[in-house]
């Protein structure tokens, strides 16, 4: 079922992704990790759908979506650059993605950490962020967004990752075993990879190379 819901704000978190804060409908509940199908009810986008992710906490008043914006599409994201606050969305009821086996290593490319936003802000409110490590990878710093809350939730157990460019507080490099061999000391405990189809493949094969159990390892592009 689609449910109308107002723009409240949005606000750009770097060059290309904007956070949206949405009124919360009545009695509309969702869990940490969950998304949704989001349409936009504008002249020559009625039959297109995307799927975002709510990257606010269960029990906030309000409903957040984090989406990076592709001008080059021309589709939905292109539109969510311009939305301003009073602007209505279509939202689906919640689906799941990530499903949680404990703490881990969380290994994400891009907007891919949305579904992970949520869960770790979800941890530290339950005081169980402990034991958890995030790689957030982006091409350069500029594509990188959240690194401060990153930080400050994770402390050394935050990696942001630059694949193109060398920049003070990131490592540089591309997904590999080695790169995870360098930072992650057991491949023994769950893994949690999401962002695009052949990042999360180099991600998977990597830690099956290094020893990783695949049914611990959970994967979503
Ligand atoms: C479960 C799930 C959760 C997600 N959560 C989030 C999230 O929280 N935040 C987020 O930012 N993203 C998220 N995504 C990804 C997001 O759904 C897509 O980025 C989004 O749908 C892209 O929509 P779009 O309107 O830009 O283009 P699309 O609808 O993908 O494409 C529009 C048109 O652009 C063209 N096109 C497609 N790719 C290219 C290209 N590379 N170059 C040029 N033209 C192209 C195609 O012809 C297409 O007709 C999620 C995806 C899934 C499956």
């Amino acid at each position: 079922m689609d449910h109308a819901v107002r723009i409240i704000r949005s606000e750009a978190l770097n060059h290309n992704v904007v956070r949206l804060t949405l009124e919360r409908p009545e009695g509309y509940n969702f869990s940490a990790g969950q998304a949704i199908d989001f349409k936009l009810p504008r002249p020559g986008l009625e039959e297109r759908v995307s799927a975002f992710t709510f990257t606010g906490l269960a029990t906030d008043p309000h409903l957040e979506l984090t989406i990076k914006c592709y001008p080059e599409h021309r589709g939905i994201t292109a539109q969510v650059a311009t939305l301003k606050a009073g602007d209505t969305v279509l939202i689906s009821d919640p689906f799941d993605t990530v499903a949680l086996k404990g703490p881990g290593v969380f290994i994400a490319g891009g907007t891919g950490v949305t579904p992970y936003i949520a869960v770790l802000r979800q941890l530290q409110v339950e005081g169980r962020l402990a034991g958890n490590t995030l790689f957030h990878f982006n091409r350069t710093s500029a594509d990188a967004f959240l690194v401060d809350e990153f930080t400050a939730m994770l402390g050394r157990d935050f990696y942001g990752v630059l694949s193109e460019q060398e920049a003070p507080g990131f490592l540089h490099g591309r997904i590999g075993a080695d790169l995870l061999r360098k930072h992650v000391a057991r491949f023994d405990q769950p893994f949690y990879t999401c962002g695009p189809e052949g990042f999360v493949t180099a991600v998977k094969n990597a830690l099956l190379e290094l020893g990783a159990n695949a049914e611990l390892i959970d994967v979503q592009f």
